[in-house]
């Protein structure tokens, strides 16, 4: 089978299209025939060694497909169910073995390309707007890059909370794009300082929550647009990381409250796994989620398919397919 590997961590030349045996799933385990693939953040992580692995890997967190096989204890999944996983390496191939514990069924309404280009990314949203900061109507939330994978299906979840959404962007086109979705403030943040245009749409209040995936850029300036006892949400460093954080700036803000929250502690259990899985793919089903797939790629572009994830350019959701 074709998949993509990294021998040595570092840039997109180290991605390279491999032929491997396919793979035999263990005790617990599933194999899975792949349709499609979610392109993430994450799998850059790995690439460049942020995240530590024993080499060589193959990349992908998230896919979409057929069980073909099943190992020795597996309960709830049977050959020929489609199925979707993440947070599990490997998904950059034809084939993958899955712990059973990772995986859900996908629901018949719903095609591959849906499912892989909404886990992930629709999950994070689901958890970040119910359980991290749970909004509710007449909360002020402000969402950095709310075009992107994340920020596009957050907003709409914060919009459909009630919460009144600020989102910052870089591009006109992008502006377009959040205010379709119902965001009710737009700020570019290339152009203008966010903070104080914040500062300037809430009266002075400051906001009650912040959902900040940029990181670097904007983390010292999101702090200051929280009203006192705010929380600052850190989910990603699309900028790069954050550097050390004196909690001394937390008490001069206003008594803030800061999380570094990661999908996996908020997936734990099968219920949990289940609930939020649920909820997300049954928005898509009612037409209430908006998914917006930005571009397909082949399996073997999986290098360009990053590049274009870093690129700042794209929106919405990029694809692998096999
Ligand atoms: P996006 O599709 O949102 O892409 C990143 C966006 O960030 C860009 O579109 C861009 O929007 C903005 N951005 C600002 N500065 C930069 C920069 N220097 N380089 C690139 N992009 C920049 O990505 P995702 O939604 O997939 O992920 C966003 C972040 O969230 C990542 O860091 C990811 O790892 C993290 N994440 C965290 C999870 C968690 O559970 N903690 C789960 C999923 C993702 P604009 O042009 O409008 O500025």
């Amino acid at each position: 089978m074709k998949a993509i590997q990294i021998a040595q961590t570092g840039g997109p030349e180290s991605i390279h299209l491999v032929d491997l045996d396919r793979p035999v799933p263990a005790p617990n385990q599933v194999l899975v025939q792949i349709h499609a693939i979610g392109v993430n953040f994450i799998d850059i992580y790995y690439r460049e060694g942020v995240y530590p692995a024993t080499l060589p890997i193959t990349l992908g967190q998230e896919a979409a497909g057929v069980i073909v096989e099943v190992g020795k204890n597996v309960e709830h999944f049977r050959v020929g169910e489609r199925v979707a996983w993440c947070t599990y390496l490997g998904a950059y191939a034809e084939y993958a073995v899955v712990p059973e514990s990772h995986l859900v069924s996908i629901p018949a309404k719903l095609t591959f390309e849906q499912a892989a280009a909404s886990l992930l990314q629709g999950m994070t949203a689901q958890y970040l707007s119910s359980s991290t900061f749970a909004l509710k109507a007449g909360d002020t939330a402000l969402i950095h890059a709310g075009a992107g994978g994340v920020g596009y299906l957050l907003t709409q979840m914060a919009v459909q909370a009630g919460a009144h959404v600020i989102s910052t962007v870089s591009t006109e086109e992008k502006a377009d794009i959040v205010r379709s979705i119902g965001a009710h403030d737009v700020i570019l943040y290339t152009k203008e300082d966010f903070e104080s245009a914040v500062k300037r749409i809430t009266g002075g209040r400051g906001v009650d929550v912040v959902y900040d995936s940029v990181g670097r850029e904007t983390f010292d300036r999101s702090l200051k647009c929280l009203r006192a006892r705010g929380m600052m949400v850190l989910f990603g460093a699309s900028s790069g990381a954050v550097p050390p954080v004196d909690p001394i700036q937390l008490s001069r803000g206003g008594s803030l409250f800061l999380t570094r929250p990661s999908l996996a502690h908020y997936t734990q259990s099968r219920e949990e796994l289940d609930a939020r899985s649920s909820d997300v793919f049954g928005r898509l089903e009612l037409g209430t989620l908006e998914l917006h797939i930005h571009q397909m790629f082949p399996l073997s572009e999986a290098a360009q398919a990053q590049e274009a994830l870093q690129s700042r350019a794209t929106t919405g959701k990029l694809l692998l397919v096999p």
